[in-house]
């Protein structure tokens, strides 16, 4: 139970902090963009002065430089001790699941300032505790709504952390060191966007999960959120055990399901953080199109396409951009609760086949990472 109240502590200073810091980021951005005209990733770097592969704290506090709102900076932060105690909201009760709690980027996290634009807040849900909920898992699913971010296609961000060319072509072009901060999308012959398809699967596979235990991540809720796939990917890495972004893709033949596999390109592979992550994306995409497949859907080439993205290239947890179908795939709200249920027992696959769950084990080593990633044996 410490830990427990231990690590609401920890995710209250995360919550807190959300606001200030994206104000306080965009502005640092707001300069660079007079000074330069521009606000690639690159700018910021000057901006902030971090170093693109420097390890930051993942805790965030005001020790380690997390802002809390109203908190003075850190170059000024003397005198603060004791403003990092906040008090476990009083709403929440045991009913989380229905009062979600906003999460912001941490300008202290790695790469987080590559990215270009991270106003917006993701949103976590809890599980119901209790004898009448399911019981909670301790596993965190960022379920992340592929775009829906206004603006988005006006940024350029760094295509990889260590700001190496992109090594497959995709939305941006291989070889580009700097990709779309996060694009639009594609829209279905109906006039229906990609992104509200992504969303009603989003939030149907949201129900499914909470429903049987697991703790949820919403990187998007409604038609925007001020967040590009820098932000929503550092933002899962510390917030989450898992990435899933939903997508449709921008063919018309409803082509059957896909993951984007991780490139087989030696320096792609080798490079941080793919290189320790890119088995676990892989087990993911297998175990998500597998379920799919078993549930009668259509994969697309053995669902499996190499494809070098900004969220593999900067995620630290299992992640994956899943291509559900294409703008002829059925996107009703039915077909939409299908796909959601299929995804769910991808979920249930990839756990069951790929990790040993410590339950609660990991709170003491901050944040809200819950599940030791440990194959099984
Ligand atoms: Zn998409």
């Amino acid at each position: 139970m410490n830990r427990i109240i231990a690590k609401i502590r920890k995710t209250g200073i995360l919550l807190l902090a959300a606001a200030g810091l994206g104000a306080r980021l965009v502005s640092a951005a707001d300069v660079i963009q007079e000074e330069t005209g521009n606000r690639s990733g690159e700018g910021l770097q000057i901006v902030s002065g971090v170093k693109l592969n420097e390890t930051q704290p993942k805790t965030p506090s005001p020790e380690n430089g997390a802002m809390l709102p109203g908190m003075a900076g850190p170059e000024d932060a003397e005198g603060m001790e004791g403003a990092a105690i906040i008090p476990e909201n009083p709403e929440r009760g045991d009913i989380a699941g229905e009062y979600g709690e906003p999460v912001g980027l941490d300008e202290n996290w790695e790469w987080a300032l590559n990215s270009a634009i991270h106003t917006g807040t993701a949103t976590l849900y809890r599980a119901e505790e209790g004898p009448d909920g399911p019981g909670r898992k301790g596993i965190t699913v960022c379920v992340n709504a592929g775009h829906g971010c206004a603006g988005g296609a006006d940024y350029q961000t760094l295509s990889h952390p260590d700001g190496s060319p992109k090594v497959t072509g995709g939305t941006n072009v291989e070889g580009n060191v700097y990709s779309t901060a996060i694009s639009t999308g594609t829209v279905f012959a109906d006039g229906t966007t990609e992104a509200e398809a992504n969303l009603m699967t989003a939030l149907a596979l949201k129900e499914e999960l909470l429903a049987d235990g697991y703790d949820v991540l919403m990187i998007r809720e409604g038609e925007d959120v001020q967040l590009d796939n820098i932000a929503r990917t550092v933002i899962a890495n510390h917030c989450a055990d898992l990435h899933i972004a939903i997508h449709f893709d921008s063919t018309q033949s409803d082509k059957g399901v896909y993951f984007c596999a991780v490139p087989e390109d030696w320096s792609y592979r080798q490079m941080e953080p793919v290189s320790s992550h890119y088995q676990e994306h892989m087990a993911l995409g297998q175990a998500l199109t597998d379920a799919f497949s078993q549930n009668g859907y259509a994969l697309f080439e053995g669902g499996a396409l190499p494809m070098d993205l900004t969220q593999t290239s900067y995620s630290t947890i299992p992640s994956v951009d899943i291509e559900i179908g294409d703008t002829a795939s059925d996107h009703s709200p039915e077909a939409c609760a299908g796909y959601a249920r299929a995804l769910k027992d991808g979920i249930d696959r990839y756990f069951q086949e790929n990790v040993t769950i410590h339950s609660l084990s990991a709170y003491e080593d901050g944040c809200v990472m819950l599940a030791c990633k440990q194959p099984s044996s």
